[in-house]
């Protein structure tokens, strides 16, 4: 909230609350983005996705287009970020099978809520909070990429064939991040 605005306001216990909550969750958001871990070409992904922007189709009948609303990659829902990330059948596969490799107990199949838990996960090193991040990210942009083939080739990569690309991204990353280090995250990453 800009000045002028916050000035505008009248203010109250309820709106300094909203006006804190909303730089807040600003400030969670681009950490996420920046996580150093993360790959560069993926942090616009979830930019887009953090800040509701990607276009999806609910998103496009919302805005300009009228477009089929339904799901590119199941046809059984409208195509919105909180389906594709994480409920839709593909990605929510994909998502069991990228915390079973990376050994991610979180629970939630809601990107906003993995990452928060991430983030607060104190349990786990600060690389590999940032690494688990990282990873989230990874497969944000990639169901995206399978969504953008079904659209634009009318082919859909097989879940076994999305999550070697990431594991193969994720692994050249970790190699790059670890390098050199001894720490006690070493017997975990070497078993990816
Ligand atoms: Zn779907």
């Amino acid at each position: 909230m800009d000045e002028a605005a916050f000035m505008a306001v009248k203010y109250g216990i309820q709106s300094g609350h909203a006006i804190l909550y909303d730089q807040q969750t600003k400030v969670q958001w681009s950490k996420y983005v920046w996580e150093r871990c993360n790959i560069p070409k993926h942090r616009y992904i979830l930019w887009l996705t953090l800040h509701q922007k990607l276009k999806t189709r609910d998103y496009l009948n919302k805005h300009c287009q009228v477009v089929d609303k339904m799901c590119l990659l199941c046809g059984n829902h409208t195509e919105e970020i909180s389906h594709l990330f994480f409920q839709c059948d593909y990605s929510r596969l994909c998502l069991v099978k990228l915390k079973e490799w990376i050994g991610c107990r979180a629970q939630t199949g809601n990107y906003h809520t993995l990452l928060r838990w991430i983030s607060k996960a104190k349990h786990l090193t600060k690389l590999r909070r940032s690494f688990y991040i990282a990873a989230v990210s990874a497969l944000v942009y990639h169901i995206w990429r399978v969504r953008n083939d079904v659209l634009w080739s009318s082919k859909i990569w097989h879940v076994n064939h999305t999550m070697e690309v990431i594991k193969r991204e994720l692994k050249l990353r970790l190699t790059v991040m670890y390098k050199g280090k001894q720490n006690r995250d070493k017997e975990w990453y070497q078993k990816l």
